[in-house]
């Protein structure tokens, strides 16, 4: 095989996670890793012995060093890979009903473009660089991008700390093809929202809790009231209260703005905000008031952010699981639902369920396990690459 991109060895023995089909090589894994390829270039890593193993992004800054993009020795990395690899992703994206008009339509490392976040939001696409390798081809992946039908803009968001790993800039938000409105209406089975591309959280909306909000739009119809900790723009509250118009529902975060979006989302599926409590503040304070209050709720909700984005944070955070899951239980009513979450990627899902528990038992609460989530159909994964199956959820009935 001719050599066309430079060859990286790894050390002895180290192929085998990447034969595996872990996208990831640290550092400490090649033989050597010349210093001088420029961050974000194409590399071919091969064994110990010389056999091919994989072609993708190098880094040689961080200790995350190599980035699978592909396993097959004949696909060159050029401006026809991009379009394939993003045409590939829509047709899994296709499967989602026509009521869903938002959706992750590339998950970086699990649809072999590591490092890509791209999603869409009806006619937008907010796409993030999170790393070397596609900031170094970002005009090939803006250009496949354009292509996907029904695209009017592309608005690219750098506002990414862990950029600053891949010696990439931090910045702020910018078009990049077209033009993009200050607030997107998407649909959501039906349920409206509308969405800030520009300075919302993440691209503008969390939408890889989909498939939550829609079993809680299920399973919330008798239901008086919902109490919706981290309720961003009111994502639960508005998915129970189409199917359930008359539930009473309080939402809790600490950000004015995504509460201010919650509201007007609340005008525009129909309700009446003023029908329904907004509390700006802390979850870990308004929370144990309710315990410590009469007032229980039949369904509710805990989406809260990362406690522990790295194996160092890990220990505190388990015990903020604890204490959170133990007010929150607290505060559902007898034979009401809990649905609990964790997006951080440090803890595993059996720690989540331990931890749970852990609270389920200080609280005295007799619980079943109605349901138990994972990566939806718009955010994969990939069979052997553990460190992406960040979110976790349980919803439970408390007896
Ligand atoms: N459930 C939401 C997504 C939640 S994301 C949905 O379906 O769209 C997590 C939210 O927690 C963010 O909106 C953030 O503003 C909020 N947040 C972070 N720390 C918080 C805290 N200590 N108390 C209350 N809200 C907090």
């Amino acid at each position: 095989m001719e050599a066309r991109y430079p060859v990286l060895r790894l050390r002895s023995g180290r192929e085998y996670t990447a034969v595996m089909g872990h996208p990831w090589l640290f550092s400490g894994a090649f033989a050597d890793l010349p210093q001088d390829l420029p961050a974000g270039s194409i590399a071919d890593v091969v064994s110990n012995r010389g056999d091919w193993i994989a072609r993708g992004y190098v880094n040689p800054k961080n200790s995350l060093a190599f980035r699978v993009a592909t396993l097959d020795a004949n696909e060159d990395l050029d401006a026809a890979f991009y379009l394939r690899r993003i045409e590939r992703a829509q047709r899994l994206r296709a499967l989602l009903p026509a009521t869903v008009n938002a959706y992750r339509l590339v998950n970086a490392e699990a649809d072999f473009l590591p490092g890509l976040i791209a999603d869409r939001f009806d006619r937008w696409l907010v796409a993030q660089f999170h790393t070397a390798g596609v900031e170094r081809h970002r005009e090939h992946i803006i250009e496949a991008l354009r292509q996907v039908p029904g695209i009017e803009g592309i608005l690219t968001r750098d506002d990414l700390r862990v950029r600053e790993r891949e010696g990439l800039n931090v910045g702020g938000p910018s078009v990049a093809f077209g033009s993009v409105p200050e607030r997107i209406e998407i649909q959501e089975y039906g349920v409206r929202f509308l969405v800030d591309p520009w300075g919302g959280q993440k691209t503008g909306f969390f939408l890889d809790q989909r498939d939550k909000r829609a079993v809680i739009g299920e399973v919330a119809r008798g239901a008086r009231t919902l109490l919706n900790c981290y309720s961003y723009s009111g994502g639960f509250s508005l998915a129970a209260l189409a199917r359930n118009p008359d539930l009473h529902t309080v939402n809790v975060d600490s950000s004015e703005p995504a509460l201010e979006l919650a509201r007007a989302n609340y005008v525009l599926n129909g309700h009446d905000p003023d029908a329904h409590v907004f509390h700006t503040g802390d979850v870990s304070r308004y929370l144990p008031a309710v315990g410590d209050s009469d007032t229980r709720y039949d369904v509710v909700v805990v989406d809260p952010p990362a406690f522990a984005k790295n194996l160092k944070m890990k220990e505190r955070a388990m015990r903020g699981y604890e204490s959170l899951n133990i007010h929150a239980a607290r505060a559902v009513s007898p034979g009401g639902l809990l649905l609990t979450c964790s997006c951080s990627g440090a803890v595993t899902l059996e720690e989540f369920e331990g931890v749970v528990r852990q609270a389920l038992q200080r609280t005295r609460r007799v619980a079943q396990v109605i349901a138990n989530f994972g990566p939806s159909l718009d955010h994969p994964t990939l069979p052997d690459f553990p460190e992406d199956r960040y979110l976790k959820a349980l919803l439970l009935r408390l007896l």
